[in-house]
């Protein structure tokens, strides 16, 4: 399935910053923030609270350039933070600081807005804080310490004239060796999943440096800034190959104290639950909701399967169990799908299709100026899900978003059949509709409309995805795929693989479910196929919690739709519901809910 790719969160708590001396200009939207606060707010709390979210603002910035670059601020660009101890430490006094900053503020005088922004910077820092002390990833995660985001970044995205972003680039790479020689002293009793994936992923920080040294010669850097970049490269190079004989030697030779296991256990769950879902319910609590909404699932999805029988599978024999009957017509129906050459041109040629549809039946507003461009997922992200979007930072709305999609090259034809099959005639237009139209595209397009910074940095994933996941039944309701019997057996069977996610997840993580308890899991009970639960079993193995934030957000915005509808009653209308529910930014559904239930 399908994953997001913002901007800040992927590269949150990859690295953590040492503290920079260097100045950061204030920006222009966080004026514009204060100046708004001024015009609309003449409390005095409301525009005491605007300094101190700009002041945050500037001091987090210097703290995260990483983060600053992934939501489009380049001005420390060239500043590599580094993996230690003392960046690490500075990271943690930063986050104390400022929750002490913060406490001193009463929320009950803000705005809702602006205790929305208060309350989900706190989160931020105390959950960075429960990272850093408690979860320690950088210890038993070797994946995590990879250089190649930042300089692709860099390299790709086209902030200033290339010659400046190459030297930016060059000094950036100063500091390579440093960084891979903080992340061999940060890991201690790493899991041998996470190692094994670090290794396999190094290929593709190869491909960026060679990229960096092909822009490079055609650039009009000077003779001795080409030469001096070169250098750097090859210590950078080396460095990573240093990195990669220290995983290598410590597959050849485990570690005394045996592997970590990748399984994060109850307690770490419990606690990540709550930090990254944000969600009233507890993790446990979500599982069992996801348990109820299998069984419901599962019966609705043998009545379509009867229903379809004889127009699908003829005169074959009807199996007594309902599972095995709805397997059959599923595997019927998978039969139809693109040839592997037209993968791209489809997806290519169905956005539109979803955009005039929205507009023909007046759902939500698009903004149909930004580009969407549909290419193959660079080499160095690949490896965890089949599609994805990669969205822009807000202080750089007019870049380009990206549709990855993962190539079917280099498999066998039986792999390319698997995956084809599983992104069949019908899943493949649910697949556009969750990643681009009006899924995670629309809705990250709203939320940087969003006057919101804080909103749109610290957004939250439940919510994210959650939205997707909701745009999907919402599109189908509407009478997207013609209401067919056919269409809706398959969002049932897409759906099916949010709430199992859910379930997966946790029976994986805290109750022990074995690789092979797991496929018979995902390919008897949520209808995958093989390939599709291979790739999930490696998923779940490198990442916790993050699979249940489909499930939770959709189940919470679709209790909230529930809820504004009797609230409402006759005067509801979907399209100001959607308009509502996107302009808060990515906030916590949650809390948007508190938001719009306000009389
Ligand atoms: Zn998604
Ligand atoms: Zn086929």
């Amino acid at each position: 399935m399908s994953d997001y790719r913002t901007v800040v969160f992927s590269a949150l708590l990859a690295g953590l910053g040492s503290s920079l001396s260097l100045p950061v200009q204030a920006s222009q939207a966080t004026n514009q923030d204060v100046k708004q606060a001024v015009k609309q707010q003449v409390r005095p709390e409301a525009v005491q609270f605007s300094k101190m979210r700009t002041q945050f603002l500037k001091e987090f910035w210097k703290q995260d350039p990483e983060s600053a670059m992934a939501a489009g601020r380049f001005e420390l660009g060239a500043k590599l933070s580094l993996p230690d101890e003392a960046g690490r430490k500075a990271y943690l006094q930063f986050c104390e600081r400022w929750l002490n900053n913060l406490s001193a503020f009463a929320t009950d005088t803000l705005s809702a807005n602006d205790q929305t922004d208060l309350v989900l910077i706190r989160n931020y820092l105390e959950a960075n804080r429960w990272y850093l002390q408690t979860y320690r990833e950088f210890a038993w995660n070797p994946s995590q310490h990879n250089v190649a985001g930042g300089f692709d970044n860099l390299l790709n995205t086209d902030f200033a004239p290339k010659e400046r972003r190459l030297r930016l680039i060059s000094e950036r790479l100063n500091a390579v060796p440093a960084y891979y020689q903080a992340a061999q002293q940060s890991i201690d009793q790493p899991t041998l999943e996470h190692t094994q994936l670090a290794i396999a992923q190094m290929a593709g920080t190869r491909a960026v440096f060679a990229q960096i040294q092909q822009e490079a010669q055609t650039s009009s850097l000077s003779k001795a800034e080409k030469s001096e970049l070169q250098t750097r490269l090859q210590s950078a190079g080396k460095a990573l190959d240093g990195y990669a004989d220290f995983l290598q030697t410590l597959v050849a030779h485990p570690p005394a104290q045996g592997w970590r296991s990748f399984r994060i256990g109850q307690e770490l769950y419990a606690a990540k639950f709550k930090a990254d879902i944000q969600s009233p319910l507890s993790a446990q609590q979500m599982y069992q909701k996801a348990l109820a909404a299998k069984a419901e699932s599962h019966q609705r999805m043998a009545e379509l399967a009867d229903q379809l029988w004889p127009r699908v599978m003829g005169e074959a024999a009807r199996p007594a169990d309902a599972t095995q009957r709805i397997k059959l017509v599923i595997d019927k129906l998978s039969e139809q799908h693109v040839q592997p050459d037209q993968l791209f041109a489809e997806i290519r040629r169905q956005l539109p299709q979803l955009e005039a549809w929205i507009q023909q039946h007046d759902l939500l507003s698009l903004d149909t100026r930004k580009p969407l461009v549909v290419r193959e997922t660079p080499e160095y992200e690949r490896g965890v899900s089949v599609a994805s979007i990669e969205a822009p930072g807000i202080f750089r709305p007019h870049d380009k978003t990206y549709y990855n999609v993962t190539p079917l090259t280099g498999q066998s034809a039986e792999q390319i059949e698997s995956t084809l099959r599983e992104y069949n005639h019908w899943v493949l237009q649910i697949l556009n509709i969750h990643e681009a139209i009006p899924g995670h595209y629309t809705q990250l397009q709203h939320a940087n409309q969003s006057p919101s910074v804080i909103k749109a940095l610290f957004g939250n994933g439940a919510m994210i995805e959650g939205w997707a996941v909701y745009s999907e039944r919402m599109m189908l309701e509407s009478g997207y795929g013609g209401n067919t019997p056919e269409m809706w057996l398959m969002y049932y069977k897409w759906n099916l693989r949010a709430i199992c996610n859910t379930i997966l997840d946790y029976q994986v993580h805290v109750m022990g479910m074995s690789e092979q308890e797991a496929k018979h899991f995902l390919t008897q009970e949520a209808f995958q196929t093989q390939a599709e639960a291979d790739g999930k079993w490696k998923r779940v193995q490198y990442t916790s919690v993050q699979l249940t934030s489909y499930f939770s957000g959709y189940a919470d915005i679709m209790a909230l739709r529930e809820e504004l509808k009797q609230q409402r009653g006759t005067q509801f209308r979907l399209k100001p519901f959607h308009e509502q529910f996107l302009s808060y930014g990515s906030a916590p559904v949650g809390m948007i809910r508190q938001l719009m239930l306000k009389p």
